[in-house]
C-alpha cells in the first residue's frame, strides 16, 4: 500500500523544488521547435522521435504507441461563384503571405481544408444559414425555407463545425462552406478602429479557420473503429456514420465576401421577419461582415461550383507516452496535450500545450534529481496524435487499454490550447474543483493577488462542465475517469486569437498573445502543483460533496424542461419491462454482460451491483421524480459524512508517529478501503449501454452535447428524452439516476 506514511520527500520540499525549476523559461525554446515544420497527424515522425527523446532524456519511461487510423488529407478544391452561369469570382482558398510571420509562408504550408469533408463536384443555389445550429435551422423551417438541394453557408460560432454540416447534410444539403464572421470577434474588428494583423490584434481578413466536420457528439475516434482500437487487422466499418458525405469548405471573411453579397436582397433578414416575442434563441442571424446584409438567399441568378478532393486512407498516427513510475504503480496520473496541428505554426494550438508539457517533464525531473523524490503515484505525460480530426489518438489509446485505465488510473489532466492570452479558465469533474481552486490558491497571479482570485474574478469562480473537443473525452465520457481541462485564454478587449488559421503563429504569439511567456510560466507552475498535489497526497484528493451537491443542481435543471402532462402519467407495465431489461441484461451470460472490468476489479464490484427495481402498482411519473430526487438527497448526505471521514484518516496519517500500532493497523486499512471507494467513484456513474443514439458516451451525468459537441450536456440521457418528448426513455433515464446514486450512496455507506 503507497498511501500510507512512507513519503521519503516532504511535500513542500518538492513543490519548492519544482517551483525553483520553473524560474528559467524555456517556452521559447519549444515552441520554436514544434512551430518549425507542420504537425500535420501522420506525417510528423522526425518530431514524435524529437518528442520521445526530450522525454527520455529527462528520465522517464519513453514510448511510441502507433495506430492505423482512417485519415483524410487534402488534394485539391475550387470554388467559383457564377451568375448566370459564368464565372464572376474564383476563391482563392489560400492565406496571406506576411513578411513579419515566417509561419505563413514557404511551400510547406498546409491547405485550407476540412478533415473528412465528403468528396464532390457540385453546382447549386446556396442561402445563408447562419450558426448552422438546430435553433436556426428551425428558424429557416419556420420560413418554409429549405436548404434541400442547395450550398449551405454557414458561420463558425456556437457549436462544433462538424455538427453544422451535418445537420445541412440531414436536411438535403448538397454541400457546406464554414467561413469566419467578424460578428464573431467581440468588436475586436477594423470596423471598430482596430487593426489586423500583423499590424493590429484584429483577425488577418484571409485568415481560415481548417478544422474536422467529424461528427463529434457521435463518436469521437477512429470514425471506421466504433469503441475499439485502431490496431492493425481490425475489422472497420462504414466511417459515415460520424463523417459527411457532402464537400465542404472552409472559407475567409475576406473570400466569402463576394459570394453573400450576391444574396443582399433575396429572401428574408430572418431577425427582420421574425418577430422577437416568437424568437426563442439568443442567436441572431445577423453578423457584421461588410457589405452584406444577411439576407438568406437564394438568388436565382447565383450559384456556387464547390469542388473538394481530399485522400482518404488507413495510416499510422503516433501516440508519445513518458512515465516515472510511483511507489503505488495502481494508482496513476495521466497529463496529456496532442501534437498535430492545423498548420505550420501551431503556437496556441496545440504547442502552447506542447511547450507546458515538456516543462512539466523538465520540471518533475529537476525534483527527482535535486530531492531524490520518488512520487507515490505513477505519473504518466501523453503526446497525442490526431486530434484535430476527431481526438483520434487519445480516444484510440482509451479504448485499447480501457480495463487497465479503468482499473489504475486516478485522474486524467487535459492541455490543449493551453495559453493563448491572461485569463484563466477550466473545466472539470466536480470531484476535482476542491483540488483546482486550492491549487489556484498558492501561485501568484502577474498583474496582482493570487491565481485564484484572479480566477474567481475572470470565470465568477465557476469551473464548468466538460463536454468534447479534446482529448479528455475518452477519458471522462467514455471510461468514467475523472478529467480536467484548463488554459489560459484571450477575452473581451485581448487580441483575437486566429484559431487553426496560419496566423496561430510563433509570432503572433510573442508578439500578441504572451510577450515573454509569462503566462505559458504560470501554466507549467498550475499544471505541475496539481499533479504532485494529487500524486503525493495520501489519501486521493476528490471531494465528493462537489460532485452531488453539482448532481442535484444538474438534475434539478434537467427535470425543470419535463411536461407537466407527464407527472401524473403511469408508469406501464411496457416501461418496467424495459427497465428490468436493462439492469438483468448485464448479469445473463449473453453478449452483454457485466463489463470486463468488474470482473478483473474486486474493488469495484460493489458499485456494479445489479439494482433491483421494484415495481409498485400505478406507480407514475412523478413518484420517480421524487424517488430520484431523494437518492441524490441521500447521497449529497453521505458524501458529506465521506468527505469528513477521509479528511479524519488524512489527519491521523499526518499524525503517523503518534499513533499506537493498533491504531496505525486500522487507519492503514481505513485508508486503503477509502482510497477504493475514492479511485472508482466516477467509474459507479457509466452506464454500460451508452446514450440512446450514440452509445459510445456512456456516462450518465457528462457527454458532449449532442447539438452542440463543445458545451457539455448534463444528465445527456434524461434531457435528450424530455427534449425529443419520449416518455418511455425519460422513465428509463431516471431510473438509471435513482438506481445509480442509491448504489453509490450503499457503497459510501458501509
Ligand atoms: N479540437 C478539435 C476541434 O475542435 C477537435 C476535433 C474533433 O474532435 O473532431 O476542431
Ligand atoms: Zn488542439
Ligand atoms: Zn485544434
Amino acid at each position: 500500500c503507497g498511501q500510507t506514511q512512507s513519503t521519503k520527500v516532504d511535500k513542500n520540499v518538492v513543490v519548492g523544488a519544482y517551483l525553483k525549476a520553473m524560474e528559467t523559461n524555456n517556452i521559447e525554446e519549444w515552441l520554436k521547435k514544434y512551430t518549425s515544420t507542420p504537425q500535420t497527424a501522420g506525417t510528423n515522425f522526425p518530431m514524435v522521435q524529437w518528442c520521445r527523446d526530450k522525454l527520455e532524456q529527462y528520465g522517464f519511461e519513453a514510448t511510441i504507441d502507433e495506430y492505423e487510423i482512417y485519415m483524410s488529407y487534402p488534394n485539391s478544391s475550387a470554388l467559383s461563384l457564377l451568375t448566370n452561369d459564368s464565372v464572376v469570382y474564383e476563391a482563392p482558398l489560400v492565406e496571406d503571405v506576411l513578411e513579419d510571420d515566417p509561419d505563413t509562408s514557404g511551400d510547406d504550408l498546409v491547405p485550407t481544408y476540412l478533415g473528412y469533408g465528403g468528396n464532390g463536384n457540385v453546382t447549386a443555389d446556396y442561402i445563408y444559414c447562419n450558426y448552422g445550429s438546430m435553433a436556426d435551422f428551425a428558424k429557416l423551417e419556420k420560413l418554409g425555407v429549405s436548404v434541400k438541394g442547395k450550398i449551405a453557408i454557414m458561420r463558425y460560432g456556437g457549436i462544433f463545425r462538424g455538427l453544422k454540416v451535418k445537420f445541412a447534410q440531414d436536411r438535403g444539403a448538397v454541400g457546406a462552406i464554414l467561413y469566419s464572421d467578424p460578428g464573431d470577434d467581440f468588436g475586436i474588428t477594423p470596423a471598430n478602429g482596430y487593426k489586423t494583423y500583423p499590424d493590429g490584434p484584429a483577425r488577418n481578413p484571409s485568415a481560415v479557420q481548417r478544422g474536422s466536420v467529424q461528427f463529434l457528439s457521435f463518436l469521437p475516434g477512429d470514425p471506421t473503429t466504433p469503441g475499439y482500437a485502431s490496431k492493425p487487422g481490425v475489422p472497420r466499418s462504414d466511417p459515415f456514420y460520424s463523417t459527411p458525405r457532402i464537400p465542404v469548405l472552409p472559407l475567409s471573411y475576406r473570400d466569402v465576401t463576394p459570394i453573400l453579397e450576391k444574396l443582399n436582397g433575396y429572401g428574408p433578414n430572418v431577425d427582420e421577419v421574425i418577430p422577437a416575442e416568437e424568437d426563442t434563441s439568443s442567436d441572431k442571424f445577423t453578423g457584421e461582415l461588410p457589405g452584406y446584409d444577411y439576407s438568406i438567399g437564394p438568388n436565382p441568378e447565383a450559384t456556387l461550383n464547390l469542388y473538394s478532393n481530399q485522400i482518404f486512407n488507413i495510416t499510422p498516427l503516433w501516440n508519445i507516452y513518458g512515465e516515472i513510475l510511483g511507489e503505488n504503480q495502481d494508482e496513476v496520473i495521466i497529463i496529456g496535450n496532442h501534437h498535430d496541428s492545423w498548420i505550420k505554426g501551431g503556437a496556441g494550438d496545440p504547442h502552447s500545450g506542447s511547450a507546458v508539457l515538456l516543462e512539466l517533464a523538465r520540471g518533475l525531473d529537476e525534483v527527482i534529481r535535486t530531492t531524490g523524490w520518488k512520487p507515490k503515484r505513477t505519473i504518466m505525460l501523453a503526446s497525442w496524435d490526431g486530434e484535430e480530426m476527431g481526438l483520434l489518438g487519445s480516444t484510440e489509446f482509451g479504448e485499447y487499454l480501457a480495463d487497465k485505465l479503468q482499473r489504475k488510473v486516478i485522474a486524467y489532466f487535459n492541455l490543449d490550447v493551453a495559453t493563448i492570452g491572461p485569463n484563466l479558465e477550466a473545466s472539470a469533474s466536480p470531484l476535482l474543483h476542491e483540488l483546482f481552486r486550492s491549487t489556484l490558491a498558492k501561485l501568484e497571479y502577474p498583474k496582482g493577488g493570487s491565481l485564484y482570485e484572479h480566477f474567481k474574478a475572470f470565470t465568477g469562480d465557476r469551473i464548468t462542465n466538460l463536454g468534447s473537443g479534446s482529448d479528455y473525452t475518452v477519458f471522462q465520457e467514455h471510461l468514467g475517469i475523472p478529467s480536467i481541462d484548463m488554459g489560459f485564454i484571450s477575452a473581451k478587449g485581448d487580441p483575437i486569437y486566429q484559431y487553426h488559421s496560419n496566423y496561430d503563429s510563433y509570432h503572433w504569439m510573442e508578439k500578441f498573445a504572451d510577450p515573454g511567456f509569462t503566462y505559458h510560466n504560470l501554466m507549467s507552475k498550475l499544471l505541475g502543483l496539481l499533479v504532485i498535489e494529487i500524486s503525493e497526497s495520501d489519501m486521493i484528493k476528490f471531494k465528493l460533496e462537489d460532485y452531488s451537491s453539482s448532481l442535484e443542481e444538474y438534475y434539478e435543471d434537467a427535470i425543470s424542461g419535463i411536461p407537466s402532462k407527464w407527472l401524473e402519467q403511469e408508469v406501464s407495465l411496457m416501461n418496467m419491462h424495459v427497465i428490468n431489461g436493462l439492469f438483468a441484461n448485464r448479469v445473463s451470460s449473453g453478449e452483454f454482460t457485466i463489463p470486463r472490468y468488474l470482473q478483473t476489479c474486486p474493488q469495484m464490484a460493489e458499485f456494479g451491483s445489479v439494482p433491483t427495481s421494484h415495481h409498485h402498482k400505478n406507480t407514475t411519473f412523478g413518484d420517480l421524480l421524487g424517488s430520484a430526487s431523494n437518492s441524490l438527497k441521500q447521497l449529497s448526505n453521505t458524501t458529506l459524512l465521506f468527505d469528513d471521514k477521509v479528511l479524519l484518516v488524512q489527519d491521523q496519517l499526518n499524525h503517523w508517529d503518534e499513533l499506537s500500532l493498533i491504531q496505525k493497523i486500522k487507519v492503514h486499512f481505513t485508508a486503503k478501503k477509502y482510497n477504493a471507494k475514492l479511485k472508482y467513484i466516477e467509474r459507479a456513474f457509466l452506464h454500460y449501454d451508452g446514450l440512446d443514439e450514440r452509445s459510445w458516451f456512456r456516462h450518465i451525468v457528462f457527454a458532449a452535447g449532442r447539438y452542440t459537441g463543445y458545451a457539455g450536456q448534463t444528465f445527456p440521457g434524461l434531457r435528450e428524452a424530455i427534449e425529443d418528448d419520449d416518455f418511455d426513455r425519460a422513465v428509463k433515464w431516471l431510473y438509471i439516476i435513482s438506481q445509480t446514486a442509491k448504489k453509490v450512496n450503499f457503497n459510501l455507506s458501509v
